[in-house]
């Protein structure tokens, strides 16, 4: 039977129900977690974050996997609260958003380094915890990959292909070269979702057709940052979409017979910690964009796989390939 690990331990697959695979519950930029405003306001993000996931939890919504990275808000012991008072299932993320999110001390690592980092955090436990992450995270930094993005992707392949977990992106940006360099490392490309490709930054839906025939999966997982909601005091941000328009490039994808490839999520942050965000939670998942879905004319079948089938069978860990546990060990050794 497989397994997924989660804030409260591992689970097994068939516990992960409905999913939305690129959440957070408070992200916020390296240094966010030490501004004292984010303390005093402790009780309102703790109301606000189970205000929401209660919702999600209501409207049949079970796991989200939390897609924030090592120092920018992540904090296992306060999502083992949330999960316990929610009933929602958190499997937190190993890796860096970003490299230009990378903390001073870990920029300059080997491959080797961070790929031991990121397997101590699925295998051992993250910060001196026994939590242990179930997926890793990696992305494109603005302007492009940096040679330091490249680092973290190759160390990422080698964690995961070492311990069976997947790789969620962040940017869909130079898509084409994330994937390659997944494949050097010998990483099979069904683990790995290519993200924000519904987002404005770098759309590409020539791209998309790309990633779904290599295999790997297309992330529409910025639904409900819509133009729409933007107002003159509060702009929606620079990734926002009109939602028809990204309803269109979605169907494109299914109309062509690659639904099966495609991972849909919101990237809604609980509580923003200072990060910019509109009015947005992970409920228009299921209260939004599956009847947007459902009047294009997306089946039930289809929506369960969108929902249930395609996170369960990603999340699931699968076995370790021997030959990446030898690299991860002997960096292990090393250190
Ligand atoms: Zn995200």
């Amino acid at each position: 039977m497989g397994k997924v690990n989660t804030v409260l331990g591992p689970i097994a697959t068939e516990q992960l129900g409905i999913t939305a695979l690129h959440e957070h519950i408070g992200f916020g930029l390296p240094g966010c977690d030490l501004d004292t405003k984010w303390w005093e306001a402790r009780p309102k993000m703790l109301e606000v974050t189970i205000d929401k996931l209660r919702r999600f939890r209501e409207l049949g919504g079970q796991t989200i996997v939390d897609c924030t990275g090592i120092g920018t808000g992540r904090d296992v012991s306060y999502w083992q609260l949330v999960s316990r008072v929610t009933g929602v299932n958190i499997v937190p993320m190993t890796g860096f958003v970003s490299g230009d999110t990378v903390l001073p001390y870990f920029r300059d690592k080997s491959i080797e380094y961070l790929a031991d980092l990121f397997y101590h955090e699925i295998t051992v436990g993250i910060e001196g915890t026994n939590v242990k992450a179930g997926a890793i995270k990696v992305g494109v930094s603005r302007g492009g990959l940096s040679e330091l993005d490249e680092r973290v992707y190759r160390a990422a392949a080698r964690a995961a292909g070492a311990t069976g977990v997947p790789i969620l992106t962040h940017l869909s940006i130079n898509g084409d070269r994330q994937m390659d360099l997944f494949e050097m490392e010998g990483l099979s490309l069904d683990r790995v979702v290519i993200g924000h490709s519904d987002g404005k930054e770098g759309l590409d839906p020539e791209r998309d057709f790309r990633i779904a025939k290599r295999g790997a999966y297309v992330g529409y997982d910025t639904i409900g940052f819509d133009t729409e909601k933007g107002t003159p005091e509060v702009p929606a941000p620079f990734w926002a979409r009109p939602r028809g328009e990204r309803l269109d490039q979605v169907m494109d994808l299914f109309n062509a017979g690659y639904a099966n490839r495609a991972i849909i999520s919101c990237d809604a942050n609980c509580f923003p910690l200072g990060w910019a965000s509109t009015e947005h939670s992970v409920s228009e998942l299921l209260e939004i964009f599956v009847p947007d879905l459902k009047a294009r004319g997306v089946d039930d079948e289809t929506i369960k796989m969108l929902l249930i089938d395609t996170p369960a069978r990603f999340l699931t860990m699968r076995d370790p390939q021997p030959k990446l546990v030898k690299a991860a060990g002997e960096a292990a050794a090393q250190v």
